[in-house]
């Protein structure tokens, strides 16, 4: 007999365009803290979170409460015709939170994208410079700025050009794959002397661990040493941090690891608990030069949003809960390190709290990746309760973005599970 799951995918097939890829072909009827059941009833262990959005975990129940007494006062009337407490508290919020004790100052918008292509337009504005510098391996979003700033180019930037103009890549660093910081320091250097004046920068905007790119952190060494260069020079660092932020990697920002203060940063997923909200957040001057009216959106810091994003941070900022993420990463290293010298496929572990990461490589000495490895990794992952996601330029990593709040026996049986799959799937395939 046909499952529920079979014949909702033959509708997708039929009347969703084929390039909107899945993951799993998994109907998701109910999600609850870190597992979610599908349409056949079966149960899974989430992973994923939606890429990354559920650093609270599914429904929890602070987050409906705040959002029922929401719905049933309004649901939406846009901030830019009659305003509302809740974005008002919401900045107050945020602008506390961000990294920097100077005045700070927030707009909300309504996914990752927009936030980003709204930071480059407060940063132009500001500096009245046009171009902006981004990194390889980067991701920033799909629309048309967002994919010239991503430094991926197969799926993101296949067939979609021409791209926005004054847009240039500074290499990444990628110790794993012999990309030095001291050498991708010297290339963003060399940038500004063949590529861009940097007099003509207004932004160098950087993921503080690159997300889609495969969870590659940034050192502070490193970020330290970009803060300097774009201070040398005016230009305005921009810290991505839609995947990183909410405390994802055990502080409310990535890069507070570092210490370096960013003049915008821009924020995404985790902070309404899966309802869609992003926005930037950065120095009051900065954010204050675009003219009246030349920023907005009509549901930017949606009410029911907002109301999910303020219980939300309530519970991220619970003492403890944050610290979590670094017992998930104990608990992801523990596991994986050792796997390391039993698989030679598994090239690499990696990442800060509780956004880590495995590399997949068909020679751990050529390290060519193994894409098809990983692959079959996250469906074998998902045939037994696990979903997973991939990431990397190559489509070669495996990531884990767990809420912070997963039970820590949940976490080990579903990573020992995802052990034993990489030891099997490696026998298949070796
Ligand atoms: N920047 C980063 C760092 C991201 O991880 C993402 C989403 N994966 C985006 C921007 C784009 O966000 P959205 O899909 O909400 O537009």
């Amino acid at each position: 007999m046909e499952s529920r799951n079979q014949a909702l995918w033959q509708a997708r097939e039929r009347f969703v365009p084929r390039w909107v890829a899945q993951a799993h072909p998994i109907f998701v009827v109910r999600a609850q803290g870190a597992r979610l059941w599908d349409v056949d009833g079966r149960e899974y262990l989430d992973f994923a979170g939606g890429i990354g959005v559920m650093n609270v975990g599914h429904g929890h129940p602070r987050v409906l409460q705040a959002v029922r007494a929401q719905l049933e006062r309004f649901t939406h009337v846009c901030f830019q015709v009659t305003p509302y407490e809740a974005y008002v508290r919401m900045a107050e919020r945020l602008t506390l939170l961000a990294p920097g004790g100077f005045p700070k100052k927030t707009l909300f918008l309504t996914t990752g994208a927009e936030a980003v292509e709204n930071a480059v337009k407060i940063a132009r504005a500001y500096t009245n410079r046009p171009a902006v510098v981004a990194l390889t391996h980067s991701f920033h979003g799909r629309t048309l700025l967002g994919m010239a700033l991503t430094g991926k180019a197969s799926y993101y930037k296949q067939n979609f050009g021409p791209f926005a103009p004054e847009v240039y890549h500074a290499s990444a660093p990628y110790p794993y794959r012999g990309v030095s910081e001291a050498q991708a320091l010297e290339g963003l250097e060399e940038l500004f002397h063949t590529q861009v004046d940097p007099e003509r920068v207004a932004a160098v905007i950087l993921e503080p661990i690159l997300g889609e790119g495969g969870f590659i952190p940034l050192s502070p060494g490193y970020l330290q040493a970009v803060r300097r260069l774009t201070e040398a020079y005016g230009i305005l660092l921009v810290a991505d941090e839609i995947q990183s932020g909410f405390g994802r990697t055990g502080r409310m920002w990535a890069v507070e690891h570092s210490g370096v203060v960013p003049d915008l940063l821009t924020f995404a997923k985790s902070v309404a608990a899966g309802l869609p909200l992003s926005g930037v957040v950065g120095r009051s001057e900065v954010m204050d030069a675009p003219h009246v009216g030349g920023v907005g959106s009509t549901y930017g810091g949606n009410p029911l949003a907002a109301a999910a994003a303020l219980e939300a941070l309530r519970i991220l900022e619970a003492p403890g809960f944050l610290e979590r993420a670094r017992a998930i990463e104990a608990k992801v290293r523990e596991v994986f390190e050792p796997l390391k010298a039993e698989v030679p496929a598994l090239g690499d572990v990696r990442g800060v709290g509780a956004m880590m990461a495995l590399e997949f490589v068909k020679d751990p000495v050529s390290k060519e990746p193994w894409p098809e490895f990983v692959l079959e990794l996250v469906r074998r992952n998902a045939e037994r309760g696990v979903i997973t996601i991939r990431a990397g330029l190559y489509s070669n990593a495996l990531r884990f973005l767990p809420p912070l709040d997963i039970p820590l026996d949940m976490l080990e049986e579903a990573l020992q599970v995802v052990g034993e799959n990489i030891r099997e799937v490696y026998a298949a395939l070796a």
